[in-house]
């Protein structure tokens, strides 16, 4: 597979009052499963339904009630896995893990504490062109989701929306391999992105499809690389965690405020409790909300009513081979494949319905002319009106069409402006567009230079000083291209001034 070759960025480093800091970051990232049924339920995961119609009586804990394993979850957990490069394991179990919350009616989670779905794995969080880090992934497990508390309603009741109760989730926890905010919002990003790839989590943070508990910690410079050397945590400082975090600019904002609470705690003197917190963005800072609990504060046991999850070999050789082509490879495909920059096939891999979009602009035409279109043109207008390459109301096909009227000479860079601007409002086609309107670039030599002899004839004085100074021919083609409406090929408007002026 192609690889880019990418340096690895330093860590941030906060300067305290004793000397210099460097931060520590792991994340636990819960993704909701797109699946279109729950865990262990045949209930609709749809969002946005009637509170409490989208729930089976296993989401409700009904007495008597038993979980059946939904395998087109562990199937997209699996396909997740393997987008990470990660260890698939052909056992897995699951466990409760027992805790009361209201929203929780069974009174424990179903999860797999002991032996995960996915093990091992790795992310490569770009940074800058050129510039990446490897994050190591731990292991991916299968849990449910809990439901909805709702406090706000009204002052004397609460209420609970159980539609999410026994949604399928996909815990993705890193290595603390994360060394500061921006890094560990591209890192979200990042995961996202090849989730959605795959089309195994939707990775809407606003609707909760995907947040991240954030474990931060803060060591002085030399002691990561003790424990890197060495894997022990001991050389680590005291981490907390920022509970369920769904924006990304919330995440660095936290990190940041974290890091530097944890920091003035040290240079004070104290210690950093290892504790749960909560983020206040309204603050932009955050508060204890309960003492770091360890897994037997939750009775974690393998789950009766479930048997051991076991795969076969060959299914996940299915789904390795069903695996599309993920961020990375494509990126270096675009790079290799139509020349462009690194950053530009960044911009167009963001998103894999971008990508499509180019691939099918470009397929038989000049990608990198086909990329500049895209990248500056397009994805500009639609940016402005908030709309993404779905709503585009210029197909790639017509885009192509506007991309080959250039490469043919027919219509020049600035009149194909025009042309797009016509076709985004209208809904044209560009070929028809340039032909109706009469937009085609005027080649024919003699139209053209009739034009230039007649801007010549028309400003002896400044023919003087072009001829003194060369630069200023440039004003001749500019009034030349005014006389043709634009339309003359630019080329040979300056080949003809050229020559004319004696140049
Ligand atoms: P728990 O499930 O109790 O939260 P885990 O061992 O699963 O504990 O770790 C949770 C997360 O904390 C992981 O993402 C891990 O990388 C991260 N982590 C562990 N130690 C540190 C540390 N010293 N600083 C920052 N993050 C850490
Ligand atoms: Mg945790």
């Amino acid at each position: 597979m192609l690889d880019l070759t990418y340096e690895t960025p330093k860590p941030k480093v906060i300067a305290g009052a004793t000397g210099d800091w460097e931060l520590v970051i792991g994340l636990e990232v819960h993704a909701q499963v797109a699946s279109n049924a729950k865990l262990f339920s045949g209930a609709s995961t749809a969002f946005g339904a009637e509170p409490n119609s989208n729930v089976a009586f296993v989401d409700a804990a009904m007495p008597g009630m038993l979980p059946v394993i939904n395998e087109g979850c562990v199937a997209l957990a699996v396909k997740t896995g393997l987008g990470l490069k990660a260890q698939i394991n052909l056992k897995s179990a699951f466990d409760r893990k027992n805790y009361f919350y209201p929203d929780l009616p069974q009174g424990y989670q179903i999860s797999q504490l002991y032996h995960p779905i996915v093990g091992e794995g790795e992310v490569l969080v770009d940074m800058a062109p050129g510039i990446a880090r490897r994050v190591r992934i731990e292991r991916i497990h299968l849990e449910q989701d809990a439901g909805k508390s709702i406090h706000d309603m009204d002052p004397n009741l609460s209420f609970v929306d159980l539609n999410r109760t026994g949604v399928a989730l996909m815990e993705i926890v890193s290595r603390p391999d994360i060394r500061g905010p921006e890094e560990a919002a591209a890192y979200v990003g990042k995961l996202r992105q090849i989730m959605r790839y795959l089309g195994t989590c939707n990775g809407d943070m606003q609707n909760g499809n995907l947040r991240a508990d954030v474990n931060v910690s803060v060591c002085r410079p030399g002691d990561y690389e003790k424990y890197e050397a060495s894997q022990d945590f001991s050389h680590l400082g005291t981490r907390c965690e920022i509970k369920n975090m769904n924006s990304m600019r919330f995440i660095q904002a936290a990190i940041e405020y974290e890091a530097r609470r944890q920091i003035a705690i040290l240079e004070d003197g104290g210690s950093v409790t290892q504790e749960t917190r909560l983020y206040d963005p309204d603050k932009g800072e955050t508060r204890s909300m309960r003492s770091k609990e360890e897994a037997h504060d939750y009775r974690y046991f393998p789950c009766p009513d479930l048997l051991p999850l076991e795969i076969e070999q060959g299914w996940v050789d299915d789904i390795a081979a069903s695996l599309p082509e993920l961020p990375d490879a494509k990126k270096a495909r675009f790079v290799s494949e139509y020349g462009m920059t690194e950053y530009d096939a960044g911009v167009l891999t963001a998103d894999v319905a971008n990508a499509a979009y180019f691939e099918e602009v470009a397929s038989g035409r000049d990608g990198k002319l086909a990329a500049n279109w895209v990248i500056n043109e397009l994805f500009g207008r639609l940016k402005k009106e908030d709309h993404d390459i779905t709503e585009s109301p210029v197909s790639a096909a017509q885009l192509g069409q506007i991309i080959e009227l250039i490469g043919s000479d027919t219509i020049s860079g600035k009149i194909a402006k025009d042309v797009f601007e016509i076709a985004y409002t209208t809904g044209r086609d560009p070929a028809e567009i340039v032909e109706t309107e009469g937009m085609k670039q005027v080649t024919d030599t003699g139209a053209i230079e009739a034009a230039v002899d007649q801007v010549i004839a028309d400003n002896p004085a400044q023919v003087e000083k072009a001829k003194a100074n060369p630069k200023l021919a440039g004003w001749f083609v500019g009034q030349v291209m005014k006389a043709t409406g634009g339309k003359a090929n630019p080329k040979a408007v300056n080949e003809l001034v050229g020559k004319k002026l004696g140049l």
